[in-house]
């Protein structure tokens, strides 16, 4: 099996450090709001991967961080007068409910880093001890000019590397590139009891403690989008490395970009949507399925109408398993002649090439192919038949890739991607033909009415649109 390792640029056969066992690591959510799709690409798309060294047999150890003390909740408690831990715990119960929606396997451990400061604060102190951090006045900065392997992961050397947006200023620092590992307490904000005086970590040596306490010094695979790759995985790597003498983690793993018009889908420029507003209109199968469709490194330009298509090619999925599940009732022992192992190998050839989901996704479509011509051909191929067709949608196409759900919850159905959208459109017109009539107090009704049940009207020149409000 390969794997892209960034870290080296290249695709290395995949050898764990302990197998079956797989220690992964991925780097969650700040929950100080609900996440958009541009995460929820990486979360599943991290998903997919644990998913198949799991089918491949592999004993995962998952841990997705929260990371629940941070600027961005502090500022969020400040705007709406609400306690910092209210916030993160609003966030987090939200994360974990959209998460199980997308059909996203829950990690082993999600562990938070208010729970972990003793482990934090003695990292941080073994790197003051080893001189590779140092203390001005209860803020702790790490010494990247100590660290022989900083730039390694990034392809940045250092004296290339300026400072900008990403990199904190801050006179205290004896270098620019060096990075917060402890920052002293401000009025107000929440604080921890430290050897420097009251204060709260830094992002970065919140992921590299524990990760350490919860899978050990040196880890199979860290992941997380592309733009953790410099400074938050750059900075791990240094202080990790630093403290311990030993490698932090064997293969690096990211993710490609949602885009959308050209641009990164993120908070700070205002064009996302969230996940929950998306799963009202359209089945977590279809996200899954437009993810999937594209390979987890490259970038991936988003737009309603191709989710739309995503839900269509979904929703022909869910019939073809539909089919298999009556085949299986209503037929009786008969034999059959079908290559189910072509399937799996070519399955599994596209999986084992650095997860090449498009691949494998095409492959579930020529399997769901060659069935229904199968099916149209023989007209009892018999139960067996039907029980191993079950057996492969349900491997490949929902344990591993999300993109139909073969038995239980019918989602799909439930969601039932065009239906919503359709029923709002329709009283949207009905308000537009209230108002040419100038029955105003009609449409101000039908207004009103929506409102009451989440669906807020938005009126511009070039006509209604609508929102879902969570
Ligand atoms: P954050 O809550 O901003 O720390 O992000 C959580 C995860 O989502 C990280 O792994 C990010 O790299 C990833 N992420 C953020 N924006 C996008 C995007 N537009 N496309 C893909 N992944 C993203
Ligand atoms: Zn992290």
């Amino acid at each position: 099996m390969l794997i892209y390792n960034t870290l080296t640029r290249k695709k290395e056969e995949f050898t764990p450090i302990n197998p079956p066992n797989v220690n992964m690591y991925v780097c969650g959510p700040t929950v100080y709001d609900y996440f958009h799709i541009g995460n929820a690409r990486s979360f599943i798309m991290a998903d997919v991967i644990r998913k198949y060294l799991e089918y491949k047999g592999y004993n995962v150890k998952y841990v997705m961080n929260l990371t629940d003390v941070d600027d961005k909740i502090i500022k969020k408690s400040n705007e709406e007068g609400v306690e910092a831990g209210n916030v993160a715990d609003k966030y987090s119960k939200a994360f974990m409910d959209d998460i199980t929606r997308l059909k996203i396997k829950p990690a082993t451990v999600y562990p938070k880093a208010t729970e972990h400061m003793d482990e934090i604060v003695g990292l941080v102190k073994k790197l003051e001890e080893n001189g590779a951090a140092y203390n001005v006045d209860g803020n702790v900065f790490f010494n990247v000019n100590n660290f022989k392997g900083y730039g390694k992961l990034s392809g940045k050397k250092t004296d290339e590397l300026e400072v900008g947006a990403r990199i904190e200023i801050n006179d205290e620092k004896e270098n620019p590139l060096d990075f917060s590992l402890w920052k002293k307490a401000k009025p107000n904000e929440p604080a921890w009891d430290s050897p420097w005086g009251g204060g709260r970590p830094g992002w970065h040596i919140e992921c590299s403690a524990m990760s350490m306490k919860h899978l050990g010094e040196t880890i199979d695979i860290h992941a997380g989008g592309n733009d953790l790759i410099f400074p938050h995985h750059e900075n791990e790597i240094a202080q990790s490395e630093a403290a311990t003498h030993k490698d932090f983690v064997k293969y690096w793993m990211h993710f490609g970009f949602l885009n959308i018009n050209q641009e990164k889908m993120s908070k700070s420029l205002g064009n996302f949507f969230t996940a929950r507003e998306v799963l009202k209109k359209y089945p977590a199968e279809a996200l899954r399925l437009l993810y999937t469709q594209t390979h987890y490194g490259g970038p991936l330009a988003f737009s309603e109408d191709l989710l739309a298509s995503a839900a269509k090619g979904s929703m022909k999925l869910k019939n073809a398993a539909d089919r298999m599940k009556e085949g299986l009732q209503s037929s009786a022992d008969g034999d059959f002649t079908f290559d189910f192992d072509k399937f799996y190998s070519s399955f599994e050839a596209a999986m084992d090439d650095d997860f090449n989901s498009p691949k494998a996704v095409a492959v579930v479509y020529d399997f769901v192919k060659e069935f229904n011509a199968y099916l149209n051909a023989n007209e009892n191929p018999g139960k067996e038949f039907f029980n191993k067709s079950i057996e492969f949608m349900t491997k490949t196409a929902d344990d591993v890739l999300g993109i139909v759900t073969v038995n239980g919850n019918e989602k799909v159905e439930e969601a039932d991607s065009g239906l919503l959208d359709k029923l709002i459109n329709t009283f949207i017109e009905l308000r537009t033909e209230a108002k040419q009539n100038k029955n105003y107090a009609l449409a101000d009704s039908i207004r009103d009415k929506l409102k009451d049940i989440g669906v807020v009207l938005q009126d511009s020149k070039t006509g209604t649109t609508y929102k879902i409000e969570n």
